[in-house]
């Protein structure tokens, strides 16, 4: 690699959080750290990308730019206009406030906009940290600065990228996972507002996951961090075989054309 290796940050948390702050510190040894952030909070919106009103961009220093978008509009406008056309050698996105484990990765802003540097042919990085009583962000800007490095020498397959919760505590040390199960979730309150109108508010339970070893919920949950690789092709090859071998009448319906 010719120069220093150039490294895009983005976040879902907002270009404020703390957690972007201390994941860019943290890469400034392994590269040049441009950082391509949401002015706002845009935790769970997944891949949403902005296509009905355009967008604006504040230059907030050198290589530091806000975006009134989401985590993904930060990607696209990043890796297509912000980093002068050239894209970044890795996309590294967080460190969220809050795990993104298990179907949760779904929801995550923080995981889309790794994928989204991934779909832009960048090797990517998503790093949560568990938030409660007694957090620090240490750990999770020193293991997201050691995946950095290792993915800048060695690369990642094709489409892959990697997701990474760092536990609560001290991590014991690392573990590769895969994504964990839900069990159960009060996941939706129902209450009247000042006027007496029902109202409901989505995510306000705790979460309650399966004890699968192996799984990135139940290794965070002993105190290691997890590494899971994701894959963009959700495609279940396995079940395809399954359809195939079969051959449901319904597969064949254009033939009756
Ligand atoms: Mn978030």
């Amino acid at each position: 690699m010719s120069g220093r290796p150039r490294i895009l940050v983005t976040n879902d948390d907002g270009y404020s959080a703390e957690g972007i702050q201390v994941l860019a510190e943290a890469l400034e040894d392994v590269g040049e750290v441009w950082v391509v952030a949401p002015d706002s909070e845009q935790s769970a919106v997944s891949h949403a990308l902005t296509m009905e009103r355009p967008l604006r961009v504040r230059s907030v220093g050198e290589r530091r730019y806000v975006v009134d978008g989401t985590p993904t509009d930060c990607v696209t406008l990043g890796i297509s206009k912000l980093m002068n056309g050239s894209p970044p050698d890795v996309v590294v996105s967080g460190i969220n406030r809050g795990a993104n484990m298990g179907v949760d990765v779904h929801y995550s802003g923080t995981v889309s906009a790794a994928f989204e540097g991934v779909i832009l042919g960048a090797p990517a990085i998503a790093v949560s940290q568990i938030v409660g009583e007694g957090m620090s962000w240490d750990a999770a800007g020193a293991v997201a600065r050691e995946l950095t490095d290792w993915i800048l020498d060695h690369g990642l397959p094709k489409d892959t990228l990697l997701n990474v919760n760092v536990p609560l505590t001290e991590p014991r040390g690392l573990k590769l996972t895969r994504l964990g199960v839900r069990r159960y979730t009060e996941g939706v309150l129902k209450q009247k507002d000042p006027r007496g109108r029902t109202i409901y508010w989505i995510g306000g339970g705790e979460p309650v996951w399966e004890r699968i070893p192996g799984t990135d919920f139940n290794e965070v949950g002993e105190g290691w961090t997890s590494v899971t690789p994701l894959h963009l092709d959700m495609t279940d090859t396995a079940f395809l075989e399954e359809l195939q071998a079969a051959e449901p009448p319904w597969v064949r319906l254009n033939d009756r054309a």
